[in-house]
């Protein structure tokens, strides 16, 4: 889906004109110290929610009082539940009762996506972020990345896709009656502590394919978010409307590659004016290892005095404005659910005291 208009310049005249970049980048500053404070976030919500979960699991007939309250940001980790509360409240105009949180958090990341392309990805999502990390460890134990050949790369990347089809298509067919009773289901009301159990009771299966992935995001850069995430696809599909493009200054750029060299999701970014791609999560990698002053930028459109000569100057965002607009409408989201009364799932402690420590044993109601 990139931008089929390829620009070419004579390399002599842009020479010529190149003014070495003057303010040093801090673009990957700030991204990473976003994707810290996400990461840290949800690791604080992990460690509460595991807490809340044993107080159910120790209590047995004496039932200790609930150490903590259950911490309903865990609720961004159900993207599922999300997209099967936005169609209810399409069909119903209601908000959900049953991890609303789910709801909020996710219209907030399809509207991050909307705005600023797949920045969730690339600057919120904590798989995404210990992705890069493993890639990083991968590059520094072996000096290198591997590229799969096109003829691999396209269908592999065609898999995301396909989970999203079948998600897409299994909520699609279910009635706003459907939805609700799947969630007031004993596994819906704590699909939350189902989700936990899944990596605290692994089975060797499950285990074999989450050290694959591992392992193969050592070698291949960002595995699990190029070939296999739903989550990342839709929202993929979402950024292609954003206004907030990676754009190239044609009689800027010094046509010297970097950019294309750097981009993690592999993306021609020296031959085009615009990525307009559902892969570009507006990492701004390609921006920060750029050497010309002004030629590539994430910027929203401007007026082209002509076809040739794109003028973005003047439109282009900062990072620290990037990181503003989704700490804006992330923390946006949060107020409309506590505002609403939809943020907690309010439900007696004794429901989840018979529930939870039966978790193991509750059956998907589709099965
Ligand atoms: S390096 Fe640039 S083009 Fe590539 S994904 Fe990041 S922002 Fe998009
Ligand atoms: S990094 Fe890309 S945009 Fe920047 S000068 Fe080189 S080719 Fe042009």
């Amino acid at each position: 889906m990139e931008a089929r208009r390829m620009v070419s310049q004579p390399a002599s005249q842009t020479r010529k004109s190149w003014v070495r970049r003057q303010q040093p980048d801090r673009s990957q500053l700030i991204r990473h110290a976003v994707q810290a404070s996400f990461l840290l976030l949800n690791a604080w919500i992990g460690i509460l929610f595991y807490r809340w979960v044993r107080s159910f699991e120790q209590g047995g007939s004496g039932m200790a009082q609930p150490v903590d309250a259950r911490p309903a940001g865990v609720d961004g980790w159900l993207p599922i539940a999300g997209l099967m509360h936005t169609k209810f409240l399409f069909l119903t105009g209601h908000l959900p009762v049953i991890h609303p949180a789910a709801l909020f958090l996710f219209l907030a990341f399809v509207a991050i996506s909307l705005l600023l392309k797949r920045a969730f990805c690339s600057w919120l999502c904590p798989v995404g972020t210990l992705s890069e990390a493993l890639w990083h460890l991968g590059q520094w134990i072996f000096g290198r990345t591997l590229r799969l050949p096109r003829w691999l790369d396209i269908p592999l990347r065609s898999l995301k896709y396909l989970l999203l089809g079948l998600f897409v298509v299994l909520i699609g067919s279910m009635s706003a009656l459907a939805l609700e009773q799947f969630m007031q289901t004993p596994y819906g009301l704590i699909v939350d502590v189902r989700m936990l159990n899944f990596f605290r009771f692994m089975s060797l299966t499950s285990a074999i394919v989450m050290v694959a992935i591992g392992l193969l995001s050592l070698g291949i850069q960002n595995f699990w978010c190029r070939y296999l995430c739903p989550y990342g696809a839709l929202l993929g599909l979402v950024a292609t409307l954003s206004p907030v493009k990676i754009r190239r200054e044609t009689s800027a750029c010094i046509a010297c590659g970097k950019c294309a060299r750097h981009c993690p999701s592999h993306l021609p970014v020296d031959k085009l004016v615009q990525i307009r791609s559902a892969e570009c999560t507006a990492c701004m990698e390609c921006v920060a290892v750029c050497p010309a002053q002004d030629a590539l930028q994430l910027a929203l459109p401007a007026h082209r005095t002509s076809r040739q000569t794109p003028q973005w100057s003047g439109r282009q965002l900062h990072p620290a404005t990037v990181a503003a607009v989704i700490a804006l409408l992330f923390l946006s989201a949060v107020a409309w659910a506590h505002w609403t009364h939809h943020w907690q799932t309010e439900l007696p402690r004794t429901v989840y005291q018979q529930l939870i420590p039966e978790a193991n044993f509750l059956s998907h109601p589709g099965l």
